[in-house]
């Protein structure tokens, strides 16, 4: 690949006629990337100096850096999922133009961008920083960097991967890892911590999900922090998210009962262990010492406004599909489906479910949930069930295979 690149440069300069004269046009040898969710590092390195600009995109975010026409030497898979970046393309845009998009998991900000000559081996090096930030910012820096917009839209159909995939908004699913940080959630009976099985299982889904369809994946969290209750419903909303799941693992008193439930938004518990579940998981932001703001709606309101958007609805729908997916696979408690007032379900416009896996107080649940293939095993029965209700929605969710 590199190899290739550099031929190319030294063919065309070759075959210009012009070549006597104008440089040739500097190569992009090498790319580095590295960091994590909220700070990341792109380095990449060029054979010689290059004039570079940048402007932002929006849905998905996207850093974007035009060069005059630059060649590519770099491997194709530098890039998978690092830190923030989650993509990649380049490609030329016709005239002597070239880009390189990166494509971002949050909104994030540009915190240094800067070219330096790498000592005396004549390479230079574009070293960018990024750094997480609310959608907020985003858009700001999105407006700033607006006046140079026109270019992008007539130049994308070059674009080397082609623009089709960004027209449509993807179907977008928010994973939800219960607890994390200072809050531990339940503690199993062989001492398994409920915020580590949660995580453990949203990575596999996630993982499942990307591998599998062309669904665009967050986490409200991918580490071991804290995130309160509001803050894991705003970061659902803020994506406009078409579908929220928040994993959990409770702990009971009756340590008989076991096997995965999948639980929807209700004012009233469908039953009191519901009501005992609800109860635990809502503490999760008093545990953590985290006032509720004093504005805070009850459950009761919210239902009011969840039953006129319809999301309700959309909540049953994903939970009754999940269920039967996950059937022949998973146990499931007795009636899988249940509800209660969880205020992590009470986002009025997405549709929102809670499953527990299972239970942390039933030694045998810990055991399978401690398990990579029963965790692959459940993800992929709700890829499947995620699939099916993307289906019912209005936004795309093709398979892998058959968009490439
Ligand atoms: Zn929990």
């Amino acid at each position: 690949m590199r190899q290739a690149g550099l031929l190319l440069t030294v063919i065309m300069i070759v075959l210009s006629p012009l070549a006597a004269f104008a440089a040739p046009a500097p190569v992009a040898l090498d790319m580095r990337i590295a960091g994590d969710d909220s700070v990341t590092r792109i380095v990449v390195e060029f054979d010689r100096p290059i004039d570079v600009s940048h402007q932002l995109l929006d849905k998905p975010w996207r850093l974007v850096l035009d060069f005059n026409k630059i060649g590519y030497g770099f491997s194709d898979d530098v890039v998978g999922d690092k830190g923030l970046i989650s993509g990649l393309r380049y490609g030329d845009m016709g005239g002597n133009h070239s880009r390189i998009i990166f494509q971002a998991r949050h909104p994030f900000r540009i915190r240094k961008m800067a070219t330096r000559a790498e000592g005396e081996s004549g390479r230079y090096n574009l070293v960018i920083d990024l750094e997480v930030t609310g959608q907020e910012a985003f858009e700001k820096a999105l407006d700033r960097s607006l006046t140079t917009s026109a270019v992008v839209n007539t130049a994308q159909k070059r674009d080397r991967l082609g623009a089709t995939r960004e027209k449509d908004r993807p179907f977008t699913i928010i994973i939800d890892p219960g607890h994390g940080g200072i809050d531990d959630g339940a503690k199993g009976v062989g001492g398994t911590l409920e915020k580590d099985v949660t995580l453990a299982f949203a990575k596999t889904l996630r993982d499942a999900l990307t591998r599998e369809t062309e669904a665009q994946v967050f986490m409200t969290r991918d580490d071991d922090v804290f995130v309160a209750l509001a803050d894991r419903t705003g970061f659902a909303r803020q994506h406009e998210a078409d579908l929220f799941i928040s994993i959990h693992a409770d702990f009971l008193r009756q340590h008989g009962v076991r096997g995965a439930t999948v639980y929807t938004i209700s004012e009233k518990a469908s039953d009191q262990v519901a009501a005992t579940v609800a109860a635990n998981e809502n503490l999760a932001d008093s545990v953590a010492g985290v006032e509720l703001p004093a504005d805070e709606s009850d459950v009761s309101d919210i239902l009011v406004d969840l039953a006129r958007r319809e999301t309700l609805g959309f909540s049953v729908q994903f939970a009754r599909l999940a269920i039967s997916d996950m059937k022949g696979f998973a146990r499931l408690i007795k009636n899988p489906h249940r509800y209660a007032g969880f205020r992590v379900l009470k986002a009025p416009d997405v549709p929102s479910v809670l499953i527990e896996l299972g239970y942390l107080s039933n030694k045998d649940d810990e055991k399978l949930m401690n398990e990579n293939e029963w965790r692959r095993g459940v993800a992929d029965r709700l890829v499947d069930a995620i699939e099916k209700f993307a289906a019912l929605s209005s936004r795309r969710l093709a398979a892998k295979s058959s968009s490439d």
